[in-house]
């Protein structure tokens, strides 16, 4: 490492914005990888980024992931026959695998060096048989103290990964990895429930009224507030008239995406019915204007084209309604349903106001009124 207190000023600024461009660019790299993980739908193109997009932006030899069958949520997706059926040489389950890398990884943290330096067993177990001339570094995938995988990113450069290196970027790639990874996983699952709408990947309305209830449980306990947002598509049969059925789905998909990046990760969206849309959401009535508003205008910017290259104009009218839920839990019950209803009809006033716009019906003594 450069002495900056030693060289003169124009070197030292130079160093300094030579070291700010690499590192904008590598998180740059690291971004385009995570969003393509955190938008993964299936667990297939999960791997797929892991294995083809990560080593091609990173130059890396190869990534390897071991993951724990054992893992609550990673049983079903890791059984024998799914595994077959995937054929991800570079996926890897077994036990020795799972103890070399705790071995590594001394007290959760990474690993990194080079992979002439490790016993048979540990380069075996992550690098198989072949010639290993590089270096390496492993990750642990934690949330908290669990541990549920490693994933392992190599390189044919000996000097690569060496120890003592800054390993923070890429710690916090690993948590991107492990967030990822939940999040596919309990995708999977409601698909294996027939919880999901196989057009757009959200949840489907059986399980948002599951969701629903839970959250209302949730409220119940916590005393804090939940809203809910009732979202439906402007003339969105003069879209399928103008432009055909299918570029009607492609519409909807792209809605469907758009409302599901406006909400927080906590927070449940799903199809409700043919073009309708709702999201669940923690927070209060001025948390779920704010969210609308961002959704409204994130569809309304939405650059969605016909098969001519043309751009369809989109919009959604939303209502909106919150509730803080006090009761027993069958009382709950009523004040949820009470929230949707009082959502609903907030969305018929948006439509009556003109469309492309938020409502919640004003209750007296509010001065909170949307747009
Ligand atoms: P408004 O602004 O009042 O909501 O007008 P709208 O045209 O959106 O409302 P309307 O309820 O009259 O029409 C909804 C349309 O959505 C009719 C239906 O064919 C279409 N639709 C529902 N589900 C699907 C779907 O899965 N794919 C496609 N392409 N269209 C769908
Ligand atoms: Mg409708
Ligand atoms: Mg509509």
């Amino acid at each position: 490492m450069t002495n900056l207190a030693q060289t003169p000023l124009s070197d030292r600024l130079r160093a300094l914005v030579d070291t700010v461009q690499h590192n904008e660019r590598t998180l740059r790299r690291f971004q385009n990888v995570e969003l393509r993980l955190i938008g993964a739908r299936d667990f297939a193109s999960f791997l797929d980024t892991l294995f083809s997009h990560l080593p091609q932006a990173f130059s890396l030899a190869s990534v390897v992931l071991w993951l724990d069958d054992r893992a609550p949520m990673l049983l079903e997706l890791l059984e024998p026959g799914a595994l077959d059926a995937i054929d991800q040489p570079n996926l890897r389950t077994s036990r020795e695998g799972g103890l070399a890398a705790q071995g590594l990884c001394d007290e959760g943290r990474p690993w990194l060096g080079k992979l002439g330096k490790l016993n048979e067993t540990a380069r075996r177990a992550f690098f198989g048989d072949a010639d290993t001339p590089g270096s390496a570094i492993l990750l642990p995938l934690a949330a908290g103290d669990t541990v549920s995988g490693y994933l392992c990113l190599c390189s044919d450069d000996p000097g690569r990964f060496a120890e003592g290196m800054a390993t923070d970027i890429l710690e916090r790639f690993a948590s991107i990895v492990t967030a990822s990874l939940d999040n596919v996983a309990h995708r999977e699952r409601l698909k294996q429930l027939g919880m999901t709408d196989s057009l757009t990947g959200l949840a489907n309305r059986r399980y948002f009224d599951e969701r629903l209830r839970e959250e209302l449980m949730r409220a119940v306990r916590y005393g804090v507030p939940v809203a809910c947002l009732f979202i439906d598509v402007d003339s969105f049969k003069r879209i399928n008239d103008t432009y055909g059925h299918q570029t009607g789905d492609r519409a909807l998909a792209a809605v469907a995406a758009c409302v599901r990046q406006q909400v927080r990760l906590g927070d449940t969206v799903a199809r409700y019915g043919g073009e309708e849309f709702t999201a669940l959401l923690q927070g209060d009535r001025t948390d779920a204007l704010t969210v609308a508003e961002r959704v409204r205008w994130a569809v309304e910017k939405l650059d969605l084209q016909d098969d001519h290259g043309e751009r369809i104009a989109l919009t959604v009218s939303i209502g909106v309604a919150a509730r803080t839920i006090a009761g027993t839990p069958s009382d709950a019950a009523v004040q949820g349903r009470a929230m949707m209803e009082e959502a609903d009809r907030a969305m018929y006033q948006a439509k009556r106001n003109g469309r492309n716009r938020i409502e919640a019906l004003v209750k007296a003594g509010s001065n909170n009124a949307p747009r």
